[in-house]
């Protein structure tokens, strides 16, 4: 899935389990909040989509710097917005940093090696446990591709948002 869908989602994750499991803050459950992160990346993935028209829709890698990097500005803006802005509190975001952080590392091998056109050895092995996660369905249009990733973004901005409310309520 795109990086938009991984970022939002970790960071959903990352703020869940702040609110539900790791109470109180400590290293060990900052780390925790990383690892349900990743968790979140792969089961995301298992779900059929499709990044491929969207980040090349002319099916060259012409778009595909400009489409991340607008990608990247709007999914940074948009969990601010819902789940950081207005709030005093530091803690909760430290797990929506680790949970976001999480979300993202499966794919970093993956773009690095594109990106700096390396090819080492152990990124390629932790490319391999992204790709083995991955499903092979992938959708046959753009649409029917990016509609379970709109979907996932917009339940993750909504638990953001709602999770900061109830947070700043309960935590004098
Ligand atoms: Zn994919
Ligand atoms: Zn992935």
């Amino acid at each position: 899935m795109i990086a938009s869908t991984h970022l939002t989602a970790g960071a959903a994750v990352g703020l869940l389990s702040y609110r539900f499991i790791f109470r109180p803050h400590s290293v060990s459950s900052l780390i925790g909040a990383l690892i349900l992160g990743i968790f979140s990346h792969f089961l995301l993935d298992m779900i059929p989509h499709s990044e491929e028209e969207i980040y090349r829709p002319d099916g060259t890698d012409k778009y595909q710097t400009a489409v991340f990097s607008v990608e990247l500005a709007l999914s940074f803006l948009a969990i601010y917005l819902c789940g950081v802005y207005g709030s005093f509190l530091t803690v909760p975001k430290k797990y929506i940093l680790a949970g976001m952080i999480g979300g993202a590392l499966p794919d970093v091998p993956h773009v690095l090696m594109n990106a700096l056109k390396i090819d080492w050895s152990f990124l390629r092995a932790a490319d391999r446990i992204n790709v083995f996660f991955h499903t092979s369905l992938h959708s046959s249009s753009f649409w029917q591709g990016l509609w379970p990733q709109i979907a996932v973004i917009a339940i993750s901005l909504t638990i953001l948002c709602f999770l900061r409310q109830e947070i700043m309520r309960i935590t004098p």
